[in-house]
């Protein structure tokens, strides 16, 4: 029997393995020893100890555990941070980011194989998107991460490859085994979804309940320079993705995190940081500026160091709680999307 044909388990809530394991006449209780089993990173059913031989080769004949492998790894010698390629089952690539904070080990995972949202500054966003990933797919970075690192993950950010409210279904599914105790029980405070700013994502985000923490990739405060860096912005605009911001912020509570990238000469004026700090107040909002990371495909540059520090001060005075993104893995060029351009570009 090819593998095609058979089912991925790791796709199946648990409600849905309990149906399957008990038309398969098993006891009510193996469906939840299977499903704890699936998400402690094992590759194939002969690993599921507490299970009979028996029914292992029955789960084997129905059933499939996709896993990701290593196709490359790069490990920074400056701060530790490890940078992985997954091969998917069909061959796409993604990439997972493990950075070593003193709060703890973040992983950075992907959530769509490329992108298109089309930044023109992003490197994910080049071929366009090809798929979906998966909720399983989503989970095996950070479950595949840990176990090969050693590294104990204890907080996510969702800030790798894809537009995680473009994949929203597969991403809710992802975040609440992710906070299944019976899978890897991470809180979802320590749990953060970045977005380019699709609303009606956004709006349907407010409505889940959920405890994490929402940033939105601004990177411009008006819709001309938005537009000129963003092509989503003309779809929405910075009003009416202001507009949903405030009303998650109303219904939830939870303070938004604004990302904004400087680019030397689009968006790094004293004028765009005064509109910025009218933009957002008093929303308690917290800026994190990021200094652009240069892709080779790109003709953007990093905003320079003057700049960056009039445009802090500029935030300061108006009482912006502010934050420059340090940057991580150097050496081994850690910022998502570029590992797997190069990979598809070298085997041109
Ligand atoms: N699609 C989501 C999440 C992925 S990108 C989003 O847009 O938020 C994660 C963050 O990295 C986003 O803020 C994105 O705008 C930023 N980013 C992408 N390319 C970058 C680059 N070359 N330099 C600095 N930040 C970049």
């Amino acid at each position: 029997m090819q593998n095609e044909e058979k089912i991925d388990i790791k796709s199946l809530a648990l409600d849905e393995l309990s149906a399957y394991l008990k038309e398969m006449g098993e006891p009510g209780f193996r469906a939840k020893q299977v499903y704890k089993w699936l998400w402690t990173g094992i590759e194939s059913f002969d690993e599921m100890l507490n299970i009979p031989k028996a029914l292992r080769e029955k789960l084997g004949e129905r059933f499939y555990i996709s896993y990701p492998r290593v196709l490359r790894k790069q490990e920074s010698a400056l701060d530790g941070t490890v940078k992985y390629l997954w091969e998917l089952r069909d061959g796409n690539a993604v990439e997972t980011v493990v950075m070593r904070y003193n709060h703890g080990n973040t992983v950075c995972v992907s959530s769509q194989v490329g992108c298109r949202m089309g930044c023109a500054f992003c490197a994910s966003t080049i071929g366009g998107k090809v798929r979906d990933l998966s909720a399983g797919e989503i989970l095996d970075q950070v479950m595949f991460s840990e176990k090969d690192s050693g590294l104990k993950i204890s907080n996510i950010v969702m800030m790798g490859i894809g537009e995680p409210l473009d994949n929203y279904d597969n991403v809710m599914r992802f975040l609440r085994l992710v906070n299944d105790p019976e899978c890897l029980n991470i809180g979802m405070r320590h749990i953060s979804l970045s977005t380019c700013g699709r609303t009606e994502g956004i709006d349907r985000l407010a409505g889940e309940d959920l405890q994490l923490t929402l940033s939105v990739s601004l990177h411009a405060p008006d819709d001309e320079t938005r537009n000129k860096i963003m092509p989503v912005n003309r779809a929405y605009g910075v009003e009416k993705l202001m507009d949903s911001v405030r009303r998650y912020y109303d219904k939830t509570g939870r303070r938004i995190s604004f990302e904004y990238a400087m680019i030397d000469g689009v968006n790094d004026t004293r004028e765009h940081a005064e509109r910025l700090a009218s933009l957002i107040a008093g929303m308690g909002a917290h800026v994190n500026l990021i200094p652009l990371n240069e892709v080779e495909e790109s003709k953007l540059h990093p905003s320079t160091k003057e700049h960056l520090k009039e445009f802090i001060s500029i935030l300061e005075s108006r009482g912006v709680n502010v934050t420059v993104r340090r940057k991580l893995g150097p050496d081994i060029n850690a910022s998502c999307g570029q590992l797997r351009r190069k990979t598809i570009k070298e085997a041109r």
